[in-house]
């Protein structure tokens, strides 16, 4: 049995268009500002994403999904995280858990935190945690300029 564990981080600044909505995690956050970005913006999916590619030795999601590829405008970054899963256990491995950490000044998230995990978990076909923290007013996360996420994950080949 081979154990392998990845890391994944992600940032998308807000973006100035009041039609995008806020995703994260699978879920979308009623009420708040989107994320930029060319998919939906997930930036918690495409941590994931990296952290799961990473485990398994497959690159990053910008190899597997470019975005300057028109497939991608737009796209539900959940579909993209099952692709990555596939990908994951296509190359033997078993995901056995996640951790993840979503760092945003606002909006406040503990009430969507649980709908993530739902979403993640049942995705992964594993235990996944997400812990929502601010940036305590430092950087540009602070400034409440976009949303960070990290994402740690354990696989097992056997
Ligand atoms: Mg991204």
């Amino acid at each position: 049995m081979t154990l392998r564990v990845g890391q994944g981080f992600d940032v998308h600044r807000f973006s100035e268009d009041p039609s995008r909505r806020l995703v994260l995690g699978g879920v979308v956050v009623e009420g708040a500002e989107g994320l930029a970005g060319h998919s939906d913006g997930d930036a918690l999916a495409h941590a994931l994403c990296d952290a799961l590619l990473g485990a398994a030795g497959l690159g990053d999601l910008g190899q597997h999904f470019p975005d300057t590829d028109p497939r991608y405008a737009g796209a539900d970054s959940t579909l993209l995280l099952a692709e990555v899963v596939a990908l994951v256990a296509g190359a033997g491995y078993e995901v056995l858990n996640a951790d993840c950490t979503v760092v945003a000044e606002r909006p406040r998230l503990a009430t969507f935190v649980p709908g993530m995990v739902e979403a993640l978990s049942a995705i992964l076909d594993a235990p996944v945690s997400v812990k929502a923290t601010r940036g305590e007013g430092l950087g540009a996360i602070g400034r409440a300029e976009g949303i960070a996420c990290f994402a740690v994950v354990l696989v097992e080949r056997e």
